[in-house]
């Protein structure tokens, strides 16, 4: 499956950042990742930090798979709202996902600063969550408050409030401080050449063709018929986990369509260039990034095929190009870049992290929606405690049998 149609923005922006090797002789490690995208790579260097010995293998090129695609707005703020998380798991995990969330930002950006990882432009954002309807205005009140209740700061915005910050009016707005934006596929590439520096190895171009088990651990089989032995394996293989493991049902998958325009001297209208989205369904969602593009996404249809689904990019891109302009009348923005990729929803929009019981030895990192970035960050805390024999405090929400 092509996770994403050829003119991704990052991907063209930044080019072949380093070469991995395809592997070419059998070897022996602690930890084989699967997978060398965002998942992936932030977990390898967690472990890799920890000492454990660690092979990434990808069977394309390193972040080249949904995370290229991806638009990279980091938020806690997941698709479903705490009060409905809450009425399906109950306040102590609902809260434990939401503050998750919200601790990884920080976790993240001191992660990239001990890396020195600056070119990966992790820059801190405010968010604001428009209610797209009135209807929603008490829906987004009973949120803050839940928020609040949960030690999160957010901010009701009134309709005065939405109209003195941005051009366009709307009921109510929740602002919160707690936000980011990054350039994922930079992000991978930097964690994976600090593995490399630790002696750890990634290979791409590498596909695994078969998983077993045996008394001494795990063996994976490539597409060049070459076998890696692994004391434990994590699957970090976005939504093609599916093709090894007994994952199916447990994500539904959509397709996602993205814009990225020229460069916008002025923004008039656009408050801090901040993080916006909705709660209208499809979304539409918008960041900047530095070199001063608009970066909109949204008009999310249930996933077909890759073809289906990047035949309709212009389209979506126009249709994305004229909410801009009508939320930014004054806003001269010219769209650049467009291109569609595919993700992954569960049904309560947490992530799947953990081991799973029909695979001995093996770890998962599944199914992230809007927010997919965050949960790879959690992933790699869940799984790095796991490998030393603890169960982290975030774990619970997101184990496969919540
Ligand atoms: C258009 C779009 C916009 C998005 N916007 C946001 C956003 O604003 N914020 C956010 O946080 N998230 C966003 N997401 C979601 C986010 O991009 C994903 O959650 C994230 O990219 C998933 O990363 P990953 O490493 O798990 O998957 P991937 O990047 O897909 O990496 C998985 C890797 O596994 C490899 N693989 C698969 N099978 C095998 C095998 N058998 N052998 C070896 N390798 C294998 C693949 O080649 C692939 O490179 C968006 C996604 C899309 C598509």
């Amino acid at each position: 499956m092509d996770l994403s149609s050829d003119h991704a923005y990052w991907r063209v922006k930044s080019g072949i950042i380093a070469n991995y090797p395809p592997l070419e002789a059998e070897r022996a490690c602690d930890v084989a990742i699967l997978g060398a995208g965002i998942t992936g790579s932030l977990i390898a260097e967690a472990l890799s930090a920890d000492g454990h010995h660690v092979i990434v293998l990808d069977g394309r090129d390193v972040a080249t798979g949904s995370t290229s695609a991806s638009t990279a707005l980091l938020q806690y703020e997941i698709d479903v709202h705490l009060i409905d998380l809450i009425a399906q798991h109950g306040p102590d995990k609902a809260r434990t996902a939401y503050r998750a969330c919200y601790d990884a930002i920080d976790l993240l950006e001191e992660r990239v600063a001990r890396l020195g990882l600056e070119d990966c432009n992790f820059t801190r954002k405010d968010s604001v969550y428009l209610a797209s309807r009135a209807r929603d205005v008490p829906i987004l009140q009973a949120e803050a408050e839940a928020r609040r209740q949960a030690g999160i700061e957010v901010h009701e915005w009134s309709a005065g409030d939405v109209a003195s910050h941005f051009s366009f009016q709307r009921p109510l707005a929740l602002h919160s401080p707690q936000a980011a934006e990054v350039d994922a596929y930079r992000l991978a590439h930097g964690m994976l050449a600090e593995v490399r520096r630790r002696g750890g190895e990634v290979f791409d171009r590498t596909r695994v063709t078969a998983v077993e088990v045996d008394a001494a651990g795990v063996i994976l089989q490539t597409d060049r018929k070459l076998k890696v032995r692994a004391k434990r394996v994590v699957a970090a293989m976005g939504y093609e986990s599916e093709c090894l493991f007994d994952t199916a049902g447990l994500v539904d998958l959509r397709s996602s369509f993205a814009i990225a325009s020229e460069p916008l001297a002025e923004a008039p209208g656009w408050w801090r260039r901040c993080l916006l989205w909705e709660t209208a369904r499809p979304y539409f969602y918008l960041r900047g990034d530095g070199d001063g593009r608009a970066i909109i996404g949204g008009e999310d249809l249930p996933f077909r095929n890759p073809a289906a689904r990047d035949r309709l990019v212009n389209r979506k891109g126009r249709i994305l190009e004229k909410r801009f302009h009508e939320m930014f009348p004054a806003a001269r923005m010219e769209s650049a870049f467009a291109w569609a990729g595919t993700f992954g929803e569960t049904a309560d929009g947490l992530a799947y992290i953990g081991s799973y019981r029909k695979h001995p030895l093996c770890y998962f990192a599944l199914g992230f929606g809007g927010n997919g970035i965050i949960y790879s960050v959690i992933a790699a805390e869940i799984i790095r405690s796991s490998l030393l024999g603890k169960q982290h405090p975030w774990a619970l929400p997101f184990k496969f049998d919540r």
